[in-house]
């Protein structure tokens, strides 16, 4: 214990320490959220603990701060769990080893849980201090971020009296991140029937491509394979005659696809060369955004097979063709932000049906349920039966937010210029509060990580004091 014992700010890396003591993965919350408590009560503070496990620690206004309106500190308590191949650490039960290097902390063979730890820390800091200025404080310590900001959804918001909230899940501390998109899982399901039929059993790949984070790299210029399959088999209803046997792409909603394999039986025995020779085309048209495709078709001699009945094929091409994918409208209060987005990420086919999983992404609420109102028009008209599902709120922007406007100013106080002002296109617990809580004014902010989620995971010493410098000098505006 107390390698970080020489490290300032003193009792955010005493706290630290202590949390990477303690095992959090997800899913592996108890142990932590215990600590939260036994730490509440260390300080006679009022804390209550919920059936997720989240704590939430209430800590009164210090003098001269009666009136002014509550602040809530939140961050999350659990880790995402990696380690390199020899590493021997059980995550269910043993702390990290952790160690600085230079300006870094990291934790040998595993990932650091910076993210979140070190919010946690911060926020402990405060609460256990005499000398610190504040409003009263509602710190808010959430389980299972990692696998589906699962205790913030769960969390009961009725309780909580602040209206400001600063959230410290954020790892660029140039960047103080002010909206995050909501979304939903949205499938649908196309009805096939079979039937057997002759010919020459042929297997086309789609291979190779970038793929990416369906919110991240959405406008990036990344080809969904599915989608590249689809225009492939719409060609080939030009060329010559065939039946689709199955088309499969992709893994995760929330990934773009970066392969896709198709089986077909071919009623020509030109196809492989005519179809070699469209897709040559499509090599050259997007060579200059996705170098690495690759495309096979592969003949499997001749076969006697159940295919999809034929006067489907044509509807199944359609619906993967023309249902809306990749970004649907870009935002015109924050430049470069896609507001309105849905990736392809599934393309499965079963025995009697085809089922497309998108991931559905907005900043706003409504242009969500416009998009998710627009695939239900189309499925009525392709016939397909659909299934929403993961639905997660967004975190809106606000024009005006006071929060926004005194962080920026002590973050120019002490960096002599202003921050990032930036929205996201993926989901953060901030989207979950400020659904539930009506008018939140929030802001994401945090020190310097490199690498969170990886085994290369460090955290920056001099950031983590910076930035909880700005906070607490936000705390004694807050009146
Ligand atoms: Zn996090």
């Amino acid at each position: 214990m107390e390698k970080l014992a020489n490290l300032e700010p003193q009792k955010v890396f005493e706290y630290f320490e202590e949390i990477c003591s303690i095992p959090h993965g997800s899913g592996n919350m108890d142990a932590i959220s215990s600590y939260c408590m036994d730490f509440a009560a260390k300080h006679s503070l009022e804390a209550v603990r919920d059936e997720a496990n989240n704590v939430v620690i209430y800590k009164k206004a210090t003098n001269g701060y009666e009136n002014a309106d509550t602040v809530i500190l939140q961050g999350h308590l659990d880790m995402v769990c990696q380690k390199t191949e020899d590493c021997n650490i059980d995550f269910v039960k043993d702390g990290l080893d952790i160690y600085t290097d230079g300006d870094f902390i990291k934790a040998r063979g595993t990932t650091l849980g910076a993210d979140n730890g070190i919010a946690v820390a911060m926020i402990m800091a405060i609460l256990a201090s005499e000398d610190i200025e504040h409003p009263a404080i509602e710190a808010v310590f959430t389980t299972d971020e990692e696998i589906g900001l699962i205790g913030a959804g769960k969390l009961s918001t009725e309780s909580l009296k602040g209206r400001k909230m600063i959230n410290i899940d954020s790892e660029d501390p140039l960047v103080l991140t002010v909206s995050c998109a909501g979304g939903s899982d949205f499938e649908m399901n196309i009805p096939i029937k079979r039937t057997e039929v002759n010919g020459e059993q042929v297997t086309l790949s789609v291979r190779g491509l970038k793929g990416g984070h369906s919110g991240v790299e959405i406008n990036s210029g990344r080809v969904n394979a599915n989608l590249l399959m689809a225009r492939i088999l719409n060609y080939a209803k030009g060329i010559c005659d065939f039946d689709i046997i199955s088309i499969d792409g992709g893994d995760k909603g929330n990934a773009i696809p970066l392969g896709s394999t198709a089986k077909l039986v071919v009623h020509d025995d030109k196809f492989i060369i005519k179809i070699n020779e469209y897709v040559n085309v499509i090599k050259e048209e997007i060579s200059h955004r996705e170098s690495g495709f690759v495309f096979d078709a592969v003949s499997n001699g001749a076969t006697s097979v159940q295919a999809i009945e034929n006067s489907l094929r044509d509807k199944l091409i359609f619906a993967l063709l023309c249902a809306p994918n990749g970004v649907v409208e870009m935002s015109s209060e924050i430049e470069g932000l896609v507001e309105t987005s849905l990736n392809l990420g599934i393309l499965k086919t079963d025995q009697d049906k085809v089922i497309m999983h998108f991931a559905l992404r907005s900043n706003k609420s409504s242009a969500l349920k416009f998009l998710e109102d627009k695939l239900m028009t189309f499925s009525s008209c392709v016939g397909c039966s659909v299934r929403t599902f993961g639905h997660y709120p967004p975190w809106e922007y606000k024009d005006d937010s006071p929060l926004q406007r005194l962080y920026i100013s002590e973050y120019e106080k002490k960096f002599g210029s202003k921050p990032l002002v930036k929205a996201i296109h993926a989901g953060l617990e901030c989207g979950v509060f400020s659904s539930g809580i009506p008018g939140l004014d929030c802001i994401s902010i945090g020190p310097r990580m490199h690498d969170i989620h990886t085994t290369a995971e460090r955290l920056s010493i001099s950031s983590t004091a910076e930035i909880y410098e700005v906070i607490l000098n936000v705390l004694k505006n807050c009146r």
